[in-house]
Protein backbone atom coordinates (compact mmCIF):
# COMPACT_ATOMS: atom_id res chain seq x y z
CA UNK A 1 0.00 0.00 0.00
CA UNK A 2 1.05 3.53 -0.80
CA UNK A 3 1.71 5.20 2.39
CA UNK A 4 2.30 9.17 1.37
CA UNK A 5 5.39 10.71 2.83
CA UNK A 6 3.39 14.02 3.47
CA UNK A 7 0.25 14.13 5.92
CA UNK A 8 -1.56 16.96 6.92
CA UNK A 9 -2.22 18.49 10.19
CA UNK A 10 -4.97 17.44 12.09
CA UNK A 11 -5.50 20.94 13.99
CA UNK A 12 -4.31 23.44 10.89
CA UNK A 13 -4.29 21.40 7.83
CA UNK A 14 -0.59 22.43 7.04
CA UNK A 15 1.19 19.80 5.07
CA UNK A 16 4.15 18.01 7.71
CA UNK A 17 6.59 15.84 6.08
CA UNK A 18 6.57 12.77 8.04
CA UNK A 19 10.55 12.23 7.68
CA UNK A 20 11.52 15.66 8.93
CA UNK A 21 12.98 15.44 12.35
CA UNK A 22 11.84 18.49 13.29
CA UNK A 23 8.13 19.04 15.26
CA UNK A 24 5.52 21.02 13.99
CA UNK A 25 4.18 23.76 15.65
CA UNK A 26 0.78 25.31 14.11
CA UNK A 27 0.91 28.58 13.30
CA UNK A 28 -1.61 31.03 15.25
CA UNK A 29 -3.20 32.27 12.37
CA UNK A 30 -3.24 29.42 9.63
CA UNK A 31 -5.19 27.86 12.78
CA UNK A 32 -7.38 30.40 13.03
CA UNK A 33 -8.02 30.43 9.54
CA UNK A 34 -8.61 26.37 9.25
CA UNK A 35 -10.82 26.48 12.03
CA UNK A 36 -12.72 29.26 10.78
CA UNK A 37 -13.23 26.84 7.13
CA UNK A 38 -14.21 24.05 9.06
CA UNK A 39 -17.10 26.10 10.56
CA UNK A 40 -17.89 27.86 7.12
CA UNK A 41 -21.43 26.26 6.90
CA UNK A 42 -22.63 27.38 10.93
CA UNK A 43 -21.07 30.90 10.02
CA UNK A 44 -23.38 31.10 6.50
CA UNK A 45 -26.27 29.85 8.66
CA UNK A 46 -25.69 31.91 11.06
CA UNK A 47 -27.47 35.31 10.13
CA UNK A 48 -30.91 33.54 9.02
CA UNK A 49 -30.69 31.28 12.37
CA UNK A 50 -30.67 34.57 14.36
CA UNK A 51 -33.28 36.08 12.37
CA UNK A 52 -35.54 32.73 12.61
CA UNK A 53 -34.98 33.32 16.61
CA UNK A 54 -35.98 37.22 16.58
CA UNK A 55 -38.88 36.16 14.92
CA UNK A 56 -40.14 33.62 17.59
CA UNK A 57 -41.67 34.47 20.88
CA UNK A 58 -38.75 34.68 23.47
CA UNK A 59 -36.61 36.47 20.43
CA UNK A 60 -39.28 38.84 19.91
CA UNK A 61 -38.99 39.49 23.84
CA UNK A 62 -35.02 40.07 24.04
CA UNK A 63 -35.58 42.74 21.07
CA UNK A 64 -38.34 44.88 22.95
CA UNK A 65 -35.97 44.11 25.94
CA UNK A 66 -32.86 45.68 24.37
CA UNK A 67 -34.52 48.82 23.22
CA UNK A 68 -36.04 49.52 26.67
CA UNK A 69 -32.73 49.02 27.59
CA UNK A 70 -31.43 51.37 25.08
CA UNK A 71 -34.58 53.79 25.73
CA UNK A 72 -33.46 54.01 29.78
CA UNK A 73 -29.60 54.66 29.18
CA UNK A 74 -30.62 57.99 26.79
ZN1 LIG B 1 -0.55 22.32 12.64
Amino acid sequence: MFRSRYMPCENCGESLDRTAATTHECDPERLADYQIFGMRHDIAGFEQKLRDYLDRAHGRFEVWLAAQRVRRKK
